[in-house]
């Protein structure tokens, strides 16, 4: 048995069972009215009435999923030192819930909320007092789910669905919030039915931070556009006859139409402006993520060959899913090469393009990386063309309450003469001539939200 101390109490784990077939490890949170109202002040905003007389010890609340997140870190964050491999595997698992609290919406809340990530949900009221069935139902819900999911997702769901379940957090909503939200989310929460109100509740209704967190949800593309708008019919035999068409479109939230086409929208449709400018037929994805650019590619018959990389085995598994891999025509699949590699080692498979894209990357390198990643692809690939697109910080201040920079992964956010005095000195070094433009409403103070350059070889002093 393994004990963690919690502010607001202990949190147990143990494995009533261990065997090769299945493992159940069981996380009893043990909390402590008095601790948690004294660890968190009589000013905490959902304590002013029941300070001491509440459901938190008996009920799957935030604070579960805040032990959780404490005490499976590793899982959660997709480590396993001893076996690397697994984390990545989908593995069949059962979560069980006794006393999940579901506020305002109850059982078919937990079935709208799970089932989209791919859970099979059952769920059940819990009555206020078996003795007392005339009393009803309690606004507690005993659930299990079943799937075949990561595990590191699995958590994640479980992370930010508890508190949204609950919708009483326990502590006062900071601004990193939004980070911890758009880490946890990565992958799932952006293409969500649900992922207004999931965000509104998990970030305590505050307006402010939850415009802030879907705009950003927005900004880092994460497969946003593919809730927002309906499927592109393929024109050729490929589109699917089993209704999978019908996943993520309309349905949209209330409260959120009128929105403006989002920045990850704008930002691949300049790029592949730029490549029809420049006359590219073969295309390689550098730092490719979950494939959305790939996605439009492939959808442009002129395009012959298209090549996407990532260094993340997790953005290729999402890549994959997402362009439906398993069941792409034979004469799609044979213009698709989708590979892990890094951008910061020669990799001969680089070579041999008109075009290469770095859409949103460049940022996530640490600055000492940056001169290996221009030598492998300006150096070492040396494609006809090179198109990067980056966040102008400039910018930044329109995001109302950002205060870092727009993803927690970015390691550095360039103004438009930083960028600019980068993308001169390699192009000069690598023989490029390089042209820009802005992606977005060119602000006349602060630039566009993202700026891209074009690098053409040919020019500059080699
Ligand atoms: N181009 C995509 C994804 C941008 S996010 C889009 O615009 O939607 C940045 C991506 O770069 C991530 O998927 C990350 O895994 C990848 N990346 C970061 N460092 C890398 C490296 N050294 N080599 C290859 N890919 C890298």
């Amino acid at each position: 048995m393994q004990e963690f101390s919690q502010s607001f109490g202990t949190a147990q784990v143990f494995y009533p069972e261990a065997g090769d077939e299945r493992c159940t490890a069981a996380l009893l949170l043990d909390v402590d009215p008095i601790r948690l109202v004294r660890s968190r002040g009589a000013s905490s905003p959902d304590f002013s009435l029941g300070q001491y007389v509440n459901d938190r010890p008996y009920a799957a609340s935030s604070l579960l999923a805040s032990a959780m997140a404490e005490v499976f870190r590793t899982a959660r964050a997709g480590r396993c030192a001893a076996r690397p491999e697994l984390p990545e595997q989908a593995i069949p698992l059962e979560i069980s819930l006794p006393a999940l609290p579901c506020r305002h919406g109850g059982v078919e809340l937990a079935h709208r909320l799970f089932e989209p990530l791919g859970w099979q949900v059952e769920a059940a009221a819990v009555p206020l007092d078996e003795g007392f069935p005339e009393w009803g139902n309690s606004r507690y819900v005993r659930l299990t789910l079943r799937g075949e999911v990561r595990l590191a997702d699995a958590l994640n769901h479980l992370y930010v669905l508890l508190p949204v379940l609950d919708d009483a957090k326990h502590y006062w909503v900071a601004s990193d919030e939004v980070d911890k939200l758009i880490r946890a989310g990565e992958g799932w929460l952006a293409a969500h039915p649900d992922r207004g109100l999931i965000t509104r509740r998990y970030l305590n209704r505050r307006t402010a931070l939850t415009r802030a967190a879907l705009a950003r949800l927005a900004e880092v593309g994460d497969d946003l556009e593919d809730a927002l708008e309906p499927p592109v019919e393929e024109e050729t035999a490929e589109a699917t006859p089993d209704g999978e068409a019908a996943e993520g479109s309309g349905g949209e939230p209330t409260g959120e139409s009128d929105r403006p086409t989002p920045l990850n929208v704008l930002r691949r449709e300049a790029v592949l402006a730029a490549l029809d400018d420049v006359g590219a037929r073969t295309v390689i994805d550098l730092g490719c993520g979950s494939g959305q650019l790939v996605n439009a590619l492939l959808a442009n018959k002129t395009i012959t060959k298209i090549a996407g990389v990532d260094v993340s085995a997790h953005a290729l598994t999402l890549a994959a899913r997402k362009l439906k891999l398993d069941r792409m025509s034979d004469a799609r699949r044979a213009r698709l090469d989708l590979f892990q590699g890094s951008l910061t080692y020669g990799d001969s498979r680089f070579a041999g393009y008109d075009a290469a894209v770095l859409m949103e990357v460049v940022e996530h390198l640490d600055p000492p990386r940056l001169p290996a990643l221009e030598r492998v692809v300006f150096g070492g690939a040396k494609p006809g063309h090179v198109i990067v697109t980056t966040p102008n910080a400039e910018y930044n201040v329109r995001y109302e309450t950002l205060t870092g920079m727009r993803h927690p992964d970015h390691r550095f956010e360039w103004t438009r003469a930083e960028f600019r005095h980068w993308a001169a000195a390699v192009a000069a070094r690598y023989g490029y001539q390089v042209d820009y433009r802005p992606v977005g409403e060119d602000d006349p103070e602060l630039g566009p939200p993202t700026q891209m350059a074009i690098f053409t070889a040919g020019g500059g002093d080699v």
